[in-house]
């Protein structure tokens, strides 16, 4: 009998949730930032390993929620913990012990399903240092590919029997045209600075598949006059250097050439107004 089931990646901003889903996926779906609160959508990784498909959602990060984008982003991210056979509970092996999971996410009774405690970025603790974890604790370094075999074997034993719900070679259940805008995002995060990426949100026009290279047309949303003109910087330089990332980044997942067109516009105050939440997919 095979197993698969959904294995929820929680904890707090910048834990390593998209690193170690990336990580164990082996492939780079879900987008990172040293800028805490990146993710807004949870993303789907999948891996099939000998008899078990794990399902591994990459949720945003649980925080108190600042304005309507962070009210959704915590909806999504409690949904997230809900619906999940088990949860990845992911916390700095550096900040050890990590606190209740109940207390972080502030929830009003404990999670249904079991928790597994995994500790990250065990690569920023010297090994004289690290601290003696539970037995059923895991300890993982995403980018030295650390702890991630035994993380699987634990994770396993909590994966219901049931048949698989995708094909083992799938990596991905989301469209590209969602990865694409992620990766413009992405981008946006890298080379854009402080608060901006923050303001930054990004829509697919056009997906033209089925021909070589792939046209795509984006739109860079901001939310005032002023950090249009610094997202597309002098002479174009900014807005170029950004469709330029993000154009790698997205024909390294698709392994086809892409032709990418962005555009910046203004759509005020949107992380504030639930009709350009919906409009934007952040919003049920
Ligand atoms: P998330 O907000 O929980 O999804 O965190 P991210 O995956 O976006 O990672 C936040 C930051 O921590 C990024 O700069 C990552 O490169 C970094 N990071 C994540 N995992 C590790 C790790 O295992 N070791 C080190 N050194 N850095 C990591
Ligand atoms: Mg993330």
């Amino acid at each position: 009998m095979t197993r698969c089931g959904v294995v929820a990646l929680a904890g707090k901003p910048n834990v390593g949730k998209s690193t170690l889903l990336n990580a164990l996926v082996g492939e780079h779906l879900a987008i990172v930032s040293p800028k805490p609160q990146s993710t807004r959508l949870p993303v789907v990784g999948l891996l099939t390993r000998a008899d078990t498909q794990f399902i591994f959602t990459d949720s945003p990060g649980l925080l108190e929620p600042e304005y309507k984008l962070h009210e959704t982003m915590r909806a999504a991210a409690l949904r997230a913990i809900a619906d999940a056979e088990v949860i990845a509970y992911l916390h700095p092996l550096a900040a050890f012990p990590a606190p209740d999971l109940s207390s972080v996410a502030r929830l009003e009774k404990p999670p249904r399903a079991p928790v597994v405690t995994v500790y990250t970025k065990a690569d920023l603790v010297p090994p004289s240092d690290r601290p003696t974890v539970r037995p059923s604790d895991c300890v993982v370094s995403a980018p030295r590919g650390e702890g991630l075999d035994r993380l699987l074997d634990t994770l396993r034993a909590h994966v219901p029997e049931s048949p698989f719900h995708y094909d083992p070679d799938a990596m991905a259940t989301q469209p590209m045209r969602f990865f694409a805008a992620e990766f413009v995002r992405e981008a946006a995060f890298e080379l854009l600075h402080e608060e901006l990426p923050y303001s930054v949100a990004v829509e697919i026009d056009e997906f033209r598949e089925g021909q070589e290279p792939v046209y795509i047309r984006a739109v860079v949303y901001v939310e005032r006059a002023s950090q249009k003109g610094i997202v597309i910087g002098e002479g174009g330089r900014t807005i170029k250097a950004i469709g330029q990332t993000a154009r790698g980044k997205i024909e390294a997942l698709l392994g086809t050439r892409v032709f990418l067109e962005l555009h910046a516009k203004v759509l005020p105050k949107w992380r504030r107004q639930l009709s350009s939440l919906k409009r934007l997919g952040y919003a049920g």
